[in-house]
């Protein structure tokens, strides 16, 4: 049944913020027959090129942020770092969905895990660091090793340290900025894995099952779905999700990332309550991708099928990949039945993500991590012709790469 505040194919979505998760999601908007504004401090952003307007602003011009919100008809964000006046300078002027408090919970790594905890659900051991002398009892209480994480704007593993050796406490908290965090047990997990799913206005529930992500650097680096796990596994791991999105009341998409220890145990890592990384191929793999699923939950419409006919799997690509000029395009293009996705960043920089391979099938994995490879120049071997990017669409200063 469709709710009665439906927002029908016309409506205009409004996002917050223009990295290539509001770029997906304004895409897939736009094939539904949408109007896209984004909000964001930059230009020529990856949402803001695929966008009908993108507004420039810094987060805490609240005018800005009002009038933006008056532009559309409902807002979502693409990033949990929005800041929570920010939030609400939206909220008086349209709809906000996900809600302010689903924000507020998952943009600070102690209200989460607070959260968690409080709603029964598995974490790992940690304790609250508010200065150097809560370490030692941190970690009496936690051991040793332990990763000692900024409360607030971590993603990608900025702003953590792991605490090999008591005696480290010092320089971690050092190396975190001498700010609120969390001291966390070190986890030795077999696996990593991640839910992505969506809840509707109705109150309606849905998922992609059980993701296995690896990772590189801290960064997401291959991702395969469904993920090898028992089925008591995926059970578990899908009713702590739809417990998640049922107690933060998220009208949207919702990621979990969990640990998967030897035994067998969930431990929940982190939550983003928006699209996740982990869930890209199911803009190639799935019946309603996680981004026209975001788009239909925050407009009121009914969830779409997430169902997944053949396996999948994503590889990052991260600005690395330039270090030798551009990458080789062609080469990975020839890789049968690879779907690229580029998010249209003119600065190839170490560490950003810059797009991402997906394959279906059951080779899907092998196919991704071998065109990438593909991708790679070797070092004094640049491309036959500089001039042109078909990255960005125009040639990126190699200065670019090596100065940041
Ligand atoms: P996060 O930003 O918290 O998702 O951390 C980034 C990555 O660091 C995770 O995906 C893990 O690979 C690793 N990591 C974070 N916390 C822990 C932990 N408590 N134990 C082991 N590895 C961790």
């Amino acid at each position: 049944m469709t709710p009665d505040i439906a927002f029908l194919p016309g409506a205009t979505l409004g996002i917050l913020g223009s990295g290539q998760l509001g770029r997906m999601l304004a895409l897939e908007a736009r094939r539904l027959g949408y109007r896209v504004q984004v909000f964001s401090p930059e230009r020529d952003t990856p949402a803001g090129q695929v966008a009908d307007r993108e507004h420039v602003a810094d987060y805490a011009d609240l005018d800005a942020v009002r009038a933006f919100a008056r532009a559309v008809d409902v807002v979502t964000y693409e990033f949990e770092n929005v800041p929570a006046a920010t939030a609400h300078a939206a909220l008086e002027c349209a709809p906000l969905r996900p809600g302010p408090h689903a924000l507020h919970i998952a943009q600070n790594r102690q209200r989460e895990k607070d959260f968690l905890r409080a709603a029964g659900l598995p974490v790992p051991r940690y304790r609250p660091v508010a200065s150097l002398a809560d370490l030692a009892p941190g970690l009496d209480h936690v051991g040793v090793p332990a990763v000692l994480k900024t409360a607030a704007s971590g993603y990608d593993g900025k702003g953590q340290v792991k605490v090999e050796r008591r005696e480290d406490a010092g320089a971690a908290w050092d190396a975190i900025g001498q700010q609120p965090a969390v001291l966390e047990a070190w986890v030795p997990f077999e696996r990593e894995l991640s839910v992505v799913a969506a809840r509707g206005l109705d109150g309606a529930f849905a998922h992609y099952g059980v993701i296995e992500n690896t990772h590189a650097n801290h960064i997401l680096d291959v991702s395969i779905a469904p993920a090898a796990v028992p089925l008591t596994v995926l059970a578990q791991a899908v009713e702590i999700s739809r417990a998640v999105l049922e107690k933060l009341e998220v009208v949207g998409v919702l990621c979990v990332e969990f640990f998967l220890t030897r035994d067998n145990e969930l431990l929940v890592n982190e939550i983003a309550p928006r699209p996740h990384n982990s869930g890209h191929f199911t803009l190639d793999a799935c019946a309603t991708s996680q981004f026209e699923q975001q788009l239909r939950a925050v407009c009121g419409l009914p969830l779409g099928s997430p169902a997944q006919p053949r396996p999948a799997a994503m590889a990052n690509l991260l600005g690395d990949l330039w270090a030798n000029g551009e990458p080789d395009w062609a080469a990975a293009l020839a890789v049968p039945g690879l779907r690229l996705h580029l998010y249209g960043k003119r600065q190839p920089r170490p560490g950003r993500k810059m797009g991402h391979l997906t394959a279906v099938g059951d080779d899907a994995r092998e196919r991704v991590v071998h065109a990438r490879a593909l991708l790679q120049r070797d070092e004094g071997r640049t491309t036959k012709d500089e001039g042109v990017s078909a990255a960005t669409g125009s040639a990126p200063p190699r200065s670019a790469y090596k100065s940041s």
